[in-house]
């Protein structure tokens, strides 16, 4: 079988020609993307703009540069993440996601192109497709559906339900509506504990789908019209199932991303994706973390390919071989020895294995990479 090729580029700096903004052009150029990017085409740069409290989300100035290197191949690029599940969060709906990445210095001075929260005003705005796995459909969040090519540049590090998370989680879990995050997270929608409602009509007011009704003085949510992911559970703890109730297990989570992502894929053509991962910060938990732990290994460099399985397997590879050869450890045991990790192992431990094997079955990539190593 061909093997899938993975560039790389190391951390090691020496000289202004070897920095970030050169190296970024190398891997550019291996890409292939001036010949892919059409004259005028919109460009959709996914990224991660970070959860409030987070401060190893990537550095704007990386994707300023990927940007300047895009508009000067003719394309019209815009930068875009989608908001989080729930309804309280700073993340929950555009103009809150808007104002916090901002802060955090995704804006349209910073990065000289417009910053675009992708899935619309309260991230229910998707284009539905069918996808026959666990997961039914997902909807791709419409203004990445709407774009002529897509670019992931993943932070790579930790996941507590993953594993770890990369181009995949980026797309599978970053290009979606709140609704698909919520289906691939849950196992159900939120239900009703008619004994513990008082009637007060709080989680009616709030639901942007109405979905919830009342009768015979208790509220009662549509299984049919619930979106699932938007935070009913937040406005009343007391009556409505919670977040860590209706999870699902970390194994069926994972097939889901996939699920998931391959719905992205086959919406937009693979030949319309590229996939960056940049190898620093590498922190046990999530860029969705309200925190930043110490990273597990000393920054490692750049990784991209037009493979994403073979890019996140990959990026996994050397991320262990780094914490092999100095700690005799690896990233998982790494990941999951902190405390604050502990109880998502509940659920079963994450198993990259099923990233794999499943990944390949669904024609997300190839397992098989070939680690090209580029010298500036
Ligand atoms: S479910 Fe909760 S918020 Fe909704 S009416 Fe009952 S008590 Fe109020
Ligand atoms: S009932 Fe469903 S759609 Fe309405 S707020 Fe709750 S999760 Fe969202």
């Amino acid at each position: 079988m061909t093997k899938s090729p993975v560039y790389f580029v190391a951390r090691k700096e020496g000289k202004f020609e070897q920095s970030f903004k050169y190296k970024l052009e190398k891997i550019i150029g291996q890409l292939g993307l001036k010949e892919e990017i059409r004259e005028g085409g919109r460009v959709a740069v996914k990224v991660h703009f970070g959860q409030e409290g987070n401060t190893t989300f990537i550095r704007p100035l990386y994707v300023r540069l990927l940007v300047d290197q895009l508009k000067k191949m003719g394309a019209k690029p815009f930068v875009c993440d989608t908001t989080g599940v729930g309804f309280k969060t700073t993340r929950s709906n555009k103009i809150d996601a808007l104002n916090l990445a901002y802060m955090h210095g995704f804006n349209p001075l910073t990065l000289s192109c417009p910053v675009v929260i992708a899935d619309g005003p309260v991230g229910l705005s998707g284009v539905e497709v069918r996808v026959n796995g666990l997961l039914k459909k997902a909807k791709v969040a419409e203004d990445i559906f709407y774009s002529d090519y897509i670019i992931s540049l993943a932070h790579f590090k930790g996941h507590p339900r993953t594993g770890f998370g990369g181009a995949l989680k980026n797309i599978g879990l970053g290009a979606v509506d709140k609704e698909t995050k919520a289906r691939i997270h849950l196992k159900e929608n939120p239900r009703v504990k008619r004994e513990k409602c008082n009637g007060c009509m709080k989680c009616l007011q709030m639901c942007p789908v109405k979905a919830i009704s009342m009768e015979e003085g208790k509220a009662r949510i549509n299984s049919e019209k619930c979106a699932w992911g938007c935070g009913c559970w937040e406005v009343c703890p007391e009556a409505i199932s919670q977040w860590m109730e209706m999870h699902d297990t970390n194994n069926n989570l994972t097939v889901k991303m996939i699920d998931s992502f391959s719905a992205v894929y086959s919406a937009k053509g693979k030949e319309n994706f590229s996939f960056i991962n940049i190898l620093h910060n590498i922190t046990p938990h999530c860029d969705c973390s309200p925190f930043s732990d110490k990273p597990v290994t000393a920054d490692i460099g750049i990784m991209a390919s037009k493979d994403p399985l073979s890019l996140d397997l990959c990026s996994l590879d050397i991320v262990n071989a780094e914490l092999r050869e100095k700690e005799n450890t690896n990233f998982l045991q790494k990941v999951f020895e902190k405390d604050y990790l502990r109880e998502f192992l509940a659920q079963g431990k994450p198993n990259p294995e099923i990233i794999e094997k499943y990944g390949e079955e669904k024609g997300i990539g190839n397992k098989e990479y070939e680690l090209i190593e580029l010298q500036l």
